[in-house]
């Protein structure tokens, strides 16, 4: 510590770069602080620092398992968001003078870069922007942020009460919901289930721009008895909720009644959430995919045909590629796409859907005749017979669905009831509905992708990396994953970019599906600093999903695949 202090008075008012001098190790006593890298110019990113405490002072009950230490990491980081929130002053000069950050969190738990904890020590890892005044060191700022506000810091966040502030009954709760809802998705397949909603979740959301719970208002969930299932977890005991077996299951009922609201809910499911999030007992098959139409995005050599026929001017299906896809085509790629990054639950939303791919009725069959588009709803019993991809579907306009659902969940006023046995008398009363003849379902063909025409350079530098939660940059490209719904962190982004660079780098051709599996392999087992790109701290990562990977993958508009034969 007093080595840091000494460094800073040599260095006051010196030009910027002078903070370089702070680069390596300091010994505070209870922790070490490691400078990892310095930015260059108080208005460059933040320079990255490391904290690791001299031991760990925890239970270790709550880093006993893989899924328990994830949660425990994650209380961990957002403690210390709270903290530096409460002790740091914040701005005290030019640029990002004086801010102390850590990497930003959303209401779901991941394995993320910003903490580690080991049997031995806990370890933070934070972004601070170097005060200045102008151009050069401000020493007296630098010393109350690093030799007083961090130190604060870190006896409120990462030091058990009563000796810090870490409230250890809380801890213990995050992990054991944690551990619940993880227990929870792993029966699922067990059960013959998709996804499990608990009774008295709460599961709309504060606003649209708020993935926080809706207050007061909120209609807590209650399961019709008719889909009632009890599930022994290890930390609640006994909960009941609201199971969704295999198969199609349709959510009906009229406009503003919660069914977009339950349909998001069971896509969030594939992720666990924090305590008081409402959801935290809301659980979905772990490679569910939300499916939408995206007119406009590019698609490259996507087995299509089973959806869509042959196109204008007998262009196939087989092998469909376009810079500019249509709601239809789009949503047809992006269900083609989910099955080959292996799902076994598809999520359709009537709201975001293209009308031409969900549905044709009898007048538009008689009027058009060259219709390449074989209708969703002729699919989705062959999906799940032929390839065992189940699906949930939303439909509030189009009563053909009735006919094609094993199961209709109705709501009314958010409340969810069993509407099966009326559906049936409802079929019963109309004519049955002539399907197209079914064209044969089967997994898309497989694709080899080329990474060579991926060009990495920007200026003088290779980049590959995350900017925000909906963007990736590959050198000059960019590629747009604003629909991307299960993508819940910015974190996810920059890992799903430095895995996608990677693989450019490495210029390999390889298997569509198995480029997921060996992308995701090396950061399985060696944890998401292994994509980092500076010794020590690693970066801001969160861990992707190889479904997320897929599909930001599939919406680079320079990649070239061909069917592997
Ligand atoms: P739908 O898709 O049936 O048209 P939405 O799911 O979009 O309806 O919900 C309509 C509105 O009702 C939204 O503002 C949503 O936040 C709210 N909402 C949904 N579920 C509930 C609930 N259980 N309790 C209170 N409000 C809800
Ligand atoms: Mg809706």
């Amino acid at each position: 510590m007093q080595r840091l202090r000494d460094a800073l008075e040599r260095i006051d008012r010196k030009g910027y770069g002078a903070y370089r001098d702070l680069s390596g190790s300091h010994d505070f006593g209870s922790f070490t602080l490691f400078v990892d890298r310095v930015q260059r110019d108080p208005f460059a990113p933040p320079s990255l620092i490391r904290i690791r405490t001299r031991e760990n002072p925890f239970d270790p009950n709550l880093f006993a398992n893989p899924v328990r230490r994830v949660a425990f990491e994650d209380f961990l980081t957002r403690s210390v968001e709270r903290a530096i929130q409460r002790i740091v002053r914040g701005n005290r000069g030019s640029g990002g003078s004086g801010r102390v950050e850590i990497q930003r969190t959303s209401q779901v738990v991941l394995p993320r870069t910003s903490m580690v904890v080991t049997p031995d020590y806990v370890e933070a890892r934070m972004a601070v922007g170097l005060p200045a005044r102008g151009r050069s060191v401000d020493a007296r700022a630098a010393k109350t942020m690093l030799l007083e506000e961090l130190p604060e810091v870190v006896s409120r966040a990462l030091v058990p009460a009563p000796q810090g502030g870490v409230e250890v009954g809380r801890a213990r709760l995050h992990v054991e919901v944690v551990e619940d809802a993880d227990h929870l998705r792993g029966r699922l397949p067990g059960l013959g289930l998709v996804a499990f909603v608990a009774d008295g979740a709460v599961l709309p959301r504060e606003s649209g721009a708020s993935d926080r719970p809706l207050g007061d208002d909120a209609v807590s969930f209650e399961s019709p008895e008719e889909y009632r299932v009890e599930v022994d977890l290890p930390n609640r005991g006994i909960v009941s909720g609201m199971g969704i077996p295999e198969g199609v299951t349709l959510v009906a009922g009229g406009g503003f009644h919660g069914k977009s609201t339950l349909l998001s809910a069971l896509s969030w499911g594939v992720y666990d959430h924090v305590p008081g999030d409402g959801r935290e007992l809301v659980v979905a098959r772990d490679d569910a995919v939300k499916i939408r139409a995206e007119d406009g995005r590019s698609v490259s050599g996507v087995d299509i045909s089973a959806m869509i026929g042959d196109l204008p001017g007998g262009r196939s299906t087989e092998d469909f590629s376009t810079p500019n896809a249509s709601g239809s085509t789009s949503q047809a790629a992006n269900i083609a796409e989910a099955i080959e990054a292996g799902t076994s639950l598809l999520l359709v939303d009537e709201d975001t859907s293209a009308t031409n791919f969900m549905i044709r009725d009898e007048r538009m069959r008689e009027l058009v005749r060259s219709e390449p588009i074989s209708p969703f709803i002729d699919l989705v019993r062959p999906l799940h017979r032929t390839l065992g991809v189940s699906t949930v579907v939303v439909v509030g306009g189009v009563g053909d669905y009735l006919d094609v659902a094993d199961r209709v969940i109705l709501l009314e006023d958010f409340r969810p009831s069993d509407a099966t046995p009326r559906a049936r008398e409802v079929k019963e009363m109309f004519p049955p509905r002539a399907p197209l003849t079914p064209r044969e379902v089967r997994s898309p063909r497989k694709r080899v992708a080329d990474p060579s025409p991926i060009d990495l350079r920007r200026g003088k530098r290779q980049t590959a990396r995350g900017k925000g939660l909906h963007t990736i940059e590959l050198g000059r490209e960019r590629v747009d994953l604003s629909y991307l719904e299960q993508l819940a962190e910015a974190g996810q982004t920059e890992a799903v970019a430095r895995i996608v660079g990677e693989w450019v780098a490495a210029g390999e051709v390889s298997d569509v599906r198995d480029l997921l599996t060996e992308a995701l392999a090396p950061v399985a087992q060696n944890g998401l600093d292994s994509l980092g790109a500076f010794r020590g701290h690693p970066g801001e990562m969160s861990l992707p999903r190889a479904q997320e990977l897929a599909a930001a993958m599939n919406r680079i508009r320079s990649l070239k695949t061909r069917p592997n034969t």
